[in-house]
């Protein structure tokens, strides 16, 4: 039963590692999204396609691909490969231009025709922080427009209270920007934070803000609270407001690049923006980024005075992963999204399915192989922003089944506003043996 899983959680190696680790890394890991307080403990020991097994040896299908990085499955063979040859044969860190990088460069232009130059840097964070400065330095302007709910790291000029509490958002429906962490500059104090999928609010900040602001900067999927997809219309809207203001676009495909389409949300809803950041998948699960824009804005830093750099922006052990991901998309766009989206299908189907049987209220929100399965506290139709998630998901609900569903071998983060990520390594197969976990779990807990 529940009490002796919870005992044997308790007493179990992870939980025992992770005691361990607090002595030597604050709060037991380097990112406090893996130790948040609500998480059974869970150290990882390996994982293999779209499996994962912990230390105390129990086997996991995972559905969060740490956080969406492994568009190819955990240890995708082609991936391993290049990586050899070039730790092997070339060298992980060569201090001098290589080719390898020219080439991925060239890759994702392919894939993304709004961008004419691109500089790589180590991880979301940088990025979304230099592609800030460029649109800041190309127009001259301070302010930026960001999105409730929506993250661009934990930089300075970004990271705002992204999940703050309803009574803390402003009823008009924009305001000043709540910083994310202590310690923060004075950047942030320049960042108008709107809602989401929101015209009019949009509307109203840039007749207050318009001719300070540099850009409008979103996701164009909001993947940070609960998945929510744009409305019709919507990001083409924003991007002729932005321009109108003399404000730049800026898509943050940080979750969506690669992802919901070769191409990112860009090329799924046919919006260009002006200055695109990447990350995640592109990598197959080595520390990449990238921003790009036109070839005109890029002389900010061609020519400056815009500067970027970093000792390891383009390592050549990144680059040779970036381009065995790369290659595997060109080589087979079609093949690949189409089981990324057949295998999500599936899932979001099933898992519909379930609820409405069991009549659990729900939102099951998904494009490609991104999925979000929210429970809510009672029938909604539809969220479309990040007050209505806060307003209607039933986070205690969701943690306790997410608590069942990893001690049965099905991990998703407990977090409702965290999506959940599938790869080319989820069969059918697969996603039967979860949605079988799923429809048990719900009963259960639900
Ligand atoms: N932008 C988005 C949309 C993200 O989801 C994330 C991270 O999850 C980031 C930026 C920051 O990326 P990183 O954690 O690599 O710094």
């Amino acid at each position: 039963g529940t009490v002796s899983r919870s005992e044997a959680t308790k007493s179990s190696v992870s939980a025992q590692v992770l005691e361990r680790a607090k002595k030597s890394l604050a709060g037991g890991d380097s990112s406090t999204m893996r130790v948040l307080p609500y998480h059974i403990p869970l150290v990882a020991d390996r994982a293999e396609g779209c499996r994962l097994w912990d230390v105390d040896g129990n086997e996991y299908i995972d559905l969060n691909m740490s956080y969406g990085p492994l568009l190819l499955g955990h240890r995708p063979k082609a991936v391993i490969e290049a990586v050899t040859r070039q730790i092997s044969e070339q060298g992980s860190q060569l201090g001098f231009p290589t080719e390898v990088t020219m080439r991925v460069a060239e890759k994702i232009k392919k894939l993304f025709p709004s961008i004419e130059l691109l500089r790589f840097a180590n991880s979301g964070t940088e990025a979304c922080a230099s592609a800030v400065r460029l649109a800041k330095t190309y127009t001259g302007r301070n302010k930026l427009i960001m999105f409730e709910g929506h993250y661009h790291g934990w930089s300075e000029a970004v990271f705002t209270k992204y999940h703050a509490p309803l009574e803390e958002l402003p009823e008009c429906g924009y305001g000043q920007a709540i910083p994310g962490t202590s310690g923060m500059g004075d950047s942030i104090k320049d960042v108008i934070t709107v809602q989401w999928n929101d015209l009019d609010a949009l509307e109203r900040a840039l007749a207050e803000h318009g001719p300070d602001v540099c850009a409008v900067m979103m996701e164009p999927i909001s993947g940070n609270a609960g998945l929510l997809m744009p409305r019709d219309g919507y990001l083409a809207t924003v991007r002729e407001m932005a321009h109108d203001a003399g404000a730049l676009l800026i898509f943050d495909e940080v979750i969506t690049g690669m992802r919901v389409s070769a191409g990112g949300a860009q090329e799924h809803y046919l919006v260009s923006p002006d200055i695109t950041v990447m990350s995640k998948a592109m990598g197959g699960g080595y520390p990449v980024s990238a921003f790009g824009a036109s070839a005109e804005m890029m002389q900010c830093i061609v020519k400056g005075p815009l500067f970027h750099g970093g000792v390891f922006s383009g390592n050549a052990i990144v680059m040779s992963a970036a381009e065995a991901v790369l290659d595997t998309v060109l080589a087979d766009r079609e093949g690949i999204y189409g089981h990324l989206h057949s295998v999500a299908d599936q899932l979001a189907n099933g898992i519909k399915d379930i609820y409405s049987r069991l009549n659990i209220p729900a939102q099951v929100n998904h494009l490609g192989p991104l999925l979000a399965a929210m429970i809510t506290k009672e029938e909604v139709d539809g969220l479309y922003n990040y007050r209505d998630v806060r307003r209607h998901a039933d986070f205690e609900r969701y943690i306790q089944f997410q608590h069942w569903m990893q001690q049965h071998g099905v991990y998703f983060h407990p977090n409702e506003f965290e999506p959940m990520f599938l790869s080319t390594a989820h069969s059918s197969q697969d996603i039967d043996e979860v949605l079988e976990r799923w429809e048990e779990g719900a009963r259960q807990c639900l």
